[in-house]
């Protein structure tokens, strides 16, 4: 390891990789051409990654000849979304979310339609009846995906004219993720879960490579695909793998510690305790290189770790994430919770 890391330039990178990601549309489900970009990132920075069956991305990072313990690092790149449900009889579309986006968090939001004949249409997710001035129960109307809808900017009035654009049910809907990052570092944009830390682990890549570090034990990443709808990490751990690290977004709210400016370490998730001994050893790294850290209990939160061990996987499981706040809404975070993260793994891997 070297003794001081040049830690503009992995932020840097991983900044750009970041929002590179983000703007690629990556709803569960639909997510070829985001794994196509982190393949060719991989392969970019000399490694030789693996598409999975199921579409993720695994690669080899670092190879102890006795391929014992090895551990594996996670984040996803699939993404909250949705789905048209039914083209109604005015010619707007009502979804079907993708994951656990909230229909208050997509209210108003500009939305991209995926044909599956490779046509884009754009739209805005609304209340139906949203003008504020002609509906009395704007306000007291409870938001759910029953009583919102795409509005195309189409020229439609009747189900048969959005039919004839090619709009069907089944077709993906993509919000937009409004990317931005504020001079003074703070990170805005819907979907930095989990973008962020596949930017973090891209990041740790390339510090390997770039430093030429051989690593104690054989590490994997592995981007995953599903996470947002559950099954993530349930499948592709290499037989030799004895733990799984997931890195996904750090929890900020009320009655918890962690901050945007922080690395969160879960102790705890709605799925129960992560391995004792890892959350010591992660505690102990973050110590060592006086981080900025929170421990942390998440009260809604499963991860692609958590998914690995449910489909029966013998593995030891971690969870660590830059601190994300207006989780699954419009997210924020900061450089000093992705460098705090990003040094984190580091530490943590020597
Ligand atoms: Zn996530």
């Amino acid at each position: 390891m070297p003794e001081k890391i040049n830690t503009q330039k992995y932020l840097d990178y991983i900044l750009e990789e970041t929002k590179k990601l983000l703007a690629i549309d990556s709803p569960s489900g639909f997510t070829e051409k985001a794994a196509s970009y982190v393949m060719n990132e991989y392969a970019a920075l000399g490694y030789t990654p693996v598409r999975t069956t199921k579409g993720g991305v695994y690669c080899e990072i670092s190879r102890d000849s006795n391929k014992r313990d090895s551990l594996m690092m996670e984040a996803h790149i699939d993404t909250l979304g949705a789905m048209v449900c039914e083209v109604q009889p005015n010619g707007y579309l009502k979804l079907s979310p993708v994951g656990g986006m909230n229909a208050n968090n997509a209210e108003g939001e500009n939305c991209k339609i995926y044909t599956r004949d490779g046509k884009v249409y754009t739209g805005t997710f609304q209340l139906c009846d949203a003008s504020i001035h002609v509906n009395g129960k704007f306000d007291e109307t409870t938001r759910s995906y029953d009583v919102m809808e795409v509005v195309l900017d189409e020229k439609v009035k009747t189900k048969e004219d959005t039919l004839a654009l090619g709009i069907l049910p089944g077709d993906f809907v993509c919000f937009d993720p409004r990317t931005t990052i504020t001079e003074n570092g703070y990170i805005k944009s819907r979907f930095l879960d989990d973008k962020l830390s596949v930017g973090i682990l891209l990041g740790f890549a390339k510090f390997i490579k770039d430093e030429k570090i051989t690593l104690p034990r054989t590490v994997y990443h592995h981007i995953t695909v599903y996470e947002e709808v559950g099954h993530g990490g349930a499948a592709s751990i290499p037989s030799d793998v004895a733990e799984v690290l997931s890195v996904d977004m750090g929890c900020v709210g009320n009655g918890l510690a962690c901050t945007e400016h922080q690395v969160s370490i879960c102790a705890k998730d709605t799925r129960g305790p992560y391995t004792y001994e890892i959350v010591t050893n992660l505690i102990n790294a973050a110590k060592r290189q006086k981080l900025d850290f929170a421990v942390d209990v998440y009260p809604y939160y499963g991860s692609d770790a958590d998914a690995a061990l449910t489909a029966g996987h013998d593995v030891k499981h971690g969870l660590i994430g830059a601190g994300i706040y207006a989780s699954h809404g419009y997210e924020r975070s900061h450089t000093d919770g992705v460098l705090n993260t990003f040094l984190l793994l580091t530490e943590y891997v020597k």
